[in-house]
Order: C-alpha cells, then structure tokens, then sequence
C-alpha cells in the first residue's frame, strides 16, 4: 500500500515540503516524470521545485507505456546524473505514473523492465517515489502494479515495490481534463468497481471500498446538483477507492478483453475499456445498463466498428492476449470460466466493437 498521502485542493504547493527530506545528497536528483500536455503550462510547471541537479523530462501520453521507454529513460538517468537519483516524481495521468513507478523499479535492478512483467520479480527495494495525478480513475495511484506494453505482452510489474511512497492528490490539478477523457478515464474507475463487485475474488476488504466508490461515481455522473469541484474531488477519492477495491480482488471481462484491444490496435485503456464494456450486459446487466445512462447523459459517442477490418491473425492475437488473463476471468465467471469463454466467444463479442 502507499505509506503516505496528501489530499486538498492545492496541495501539490507542499511537494517541495515533501521531497526535500528525502533529498540524499546535492549529487543525487530528483526527477520529474511530467505529462508533455503541460509543457507552457506556468500555472503548473512553475511549482515544481527544482534545485542542484533535478531534471524535468516531458513525457507524452499519446501512447501507452512501453518497457523499451522504461529502458530508454533508466539509461539516459544513470548517463546524465552523477549519483542515482534521490527519487522520481510522476505528474500526469496513470500513462505518466505507471512510468515513474516502472522507472523507479528498474533503477535499483538489473536487466530490462520486460523481464519485470509479472507478479513479483523485482529483487531490489525501488527509490523513493512519488505520484501525483492529474486525471483520475484508473486508480494507478494507489496499485501495486505499473502496466506496460512490451514486445510480448501487455503486463504490469507487480510487486511490493512498485506503489508509491507518498502520493499527492490535489484535485485541481484536474480541472482542464478534456470531457471525453474525463469520461473514459472516469469509467475506467466505474468498471474497475463494477467488474471487482461482481467478481468471485470479492472479499469484505475490497467490497467496503468497491462500495464507496460505486456510491461516488453514481453520484458524480449521474446526479444534477453537485459541482464542478465536487465533481473532482469525488472522482480522485473514487479512483483512489477503485484501486483500493481491486487490490485486493481482480478486474473482469472488460479489462481481458481491453487489453487485447490495446496490444493489437493501441487502443488506449479507458476508451477500450468503454468499448468492451458496453457490450457485456451478458456479464454485467446492471452495471451496463447503468453505464450507458451516464455515457447517453454526458453526449458521449463510442468509435464503432473498430474490429471490423482486422485481419485473422490480428483476431487471433487479440484473442490470445485476452485469454492469457486468466485471473480477470476466473474472478469474473469462476473457477470454470474456460467453458463459457472460448475462442469463438470472444471472436463473436470482439466483432460487435
Ligand atoms: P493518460 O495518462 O493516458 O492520459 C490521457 C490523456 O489525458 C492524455 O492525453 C493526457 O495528456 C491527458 N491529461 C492528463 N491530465 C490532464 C490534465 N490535467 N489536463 C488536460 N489533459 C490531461 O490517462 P489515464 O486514463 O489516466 O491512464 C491510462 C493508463 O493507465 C494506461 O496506460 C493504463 O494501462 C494505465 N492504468 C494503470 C493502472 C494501474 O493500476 N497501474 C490501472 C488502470 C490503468
Ligand atoms: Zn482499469
């Protein structure tokens, strides 16, 4: 679990207060993992402390992250700086996190982050780091895992060094979010409630904050009174507790078959997520039927058909990765999922999106 967070609007004026204790030595940096979307952007940028050697690095989140940039970024850190850094500081959405609590990893072991995907593989404890996002839903915040995209597999690192030790939540920082993006990352954090809720991994620790966040998303989607900034402190708390809920139970069938989406056709994973999940009332009748009164509610319109011209051997990699997921499905349909969920299932539900 995270050990250590701030919450308040505002509060990311407290990250030089909360880094420089942690500072080893005027040699050793900090470095700033930062969405390249705020690059000019003084209203933020001009608060990050930086002093001696620390070094700012725009990153994009056009694509998802890959292990080969994890690499890349770990190699010109070590080349650049005198002594291995005193941290490293993600600001951005779960793109620039998953990134800075990958890098974080790979900076105290050796090898390459792809023969890090997995569940506990990394030796090493990772530096000091610290998220602070500035869209909110996918919950990466506050998991154990940094998803990554590499030659074979969409995979996470898994491991108890991967979360952050402290994060900053500071639901300002949200408040120029794009409305489509708002949405799909927001139902990102409604599906991770959904498909943990309905899982059969569910267990009185992951229902008490798959409940609480369920509750927060109905209320911030679907209810006329509250506020803008209501509206954004509730989806960063409700992020948080998505995250929470699944930590200690699994996705679903959205997430197996998102993933197969995103490894074959880059589709990033809060729209992909929208995608699936708004063909699986089969699985989650309520929870669809409740997502696409939120989704008709804010004007929200799919992309369709993006299966449609995939070739055979496409098909069938999307279809292996999904299915690689086993855990996703055995928390969503049982210990006997293999008998609902065949290859000509899937092919059948992906040729709907
Ligand atoms: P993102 O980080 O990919 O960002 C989406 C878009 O929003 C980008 O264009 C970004 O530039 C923009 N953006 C972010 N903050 C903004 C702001 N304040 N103002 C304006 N634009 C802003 O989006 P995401 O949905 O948060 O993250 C998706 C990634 O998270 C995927 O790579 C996925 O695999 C990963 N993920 C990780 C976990 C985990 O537990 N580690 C869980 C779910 C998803
Ligand atoms: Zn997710």
């Amino acid at each position: 679990m995270v050990s250590k967070v701030v919450f308040g609007r505002g509060s990311f004026n407290q990250l030089s207060e909360v880094i420089e204790p942690k500072r080893l030595s005027s040699n050793a940096p900090f470095i700033f993992l930062v969405d390249d979307v705020f690059k000019g952007n003084a209203w933020l940028t001009a608060r990050i402390p930086l002093s001696y050697d620390d070094k700012l690095y725009y990153i994009s989140a056009d694509e998802e992250p890959k292990t080969s940039q994890v690499d890349e970024l770990v190699e010109r850190i070590i080349l650049t700086h005198k002594e291995r850094p005193s941290g490293v500081i993600g600001i951005g959405g779960g793109t620039i996190m998953d990134l800075a609590k990958a890098v974080s990893v790979m900076l105290t072991n050796d090898g390459e982050a792809k023969d890090y995907q997995g569940w506990d593989l990394a030796k090493n404890p990772a530096i000091y780091h610290v998220g602070i996002p500035t869209i909110s839903g996918t919950g990466a915040e506050v998991s154990r895992t940094a998803v990554l995209t590499g030659p074979l597999k969409k995979l996470g690192i898994n491991s108890d060094y991967t979360p952050f030790d402290q994060v900053i939540l500071d639901p300002e920082l949200t408040k120029d979010v794009p409305k489509n993006q708002w949405f799909y990352t927001g139902m990102d954090c409604y599906i991770h409630c959904i498909e943990s809720l309905q899982g059969t991994y569910l267990n009185a620790f992951s229902q008490s904050y798959g409940e609480k966040a369920f509750e927060l998303c109905k209320q911030i989607f679907l209810e006329d009174t509250i506020s803008e900034e209501e509206m954004q402190d509730k989806l960063m708390m409700a992020s948080w507790h998505g995250g929470m809920s699944i930590a200690y139970s699994q996705v679903g069938v959205a997430h197996a078959m998102s993933y197969g989406l995103a490894f074959v056709l880059g589709t990033k994973h809060g729209i992909g997520n929208c995608i699936v999940f708004d063909h699986l009332e089969e699985f989650y009748p309520d929870g669809v039927k409740l997502f696409k009164e939120m989704k008709e509610r804010h004007g929200i319109q799919l992309p369709q058909g993006i299966c449609s011209n995939l070739s055979n051997d496409e098909m069938n990699t999307m279809i292996d990765v999904a299915l690689g997921l086993a855990p996703l499905w055995e928390n969503a349909l049982g210990k006997n999922w293999q008998k609902t969920i065949t290859k000509d299932k899937l092919k059948s539900l992906y040729s709907k999106m």
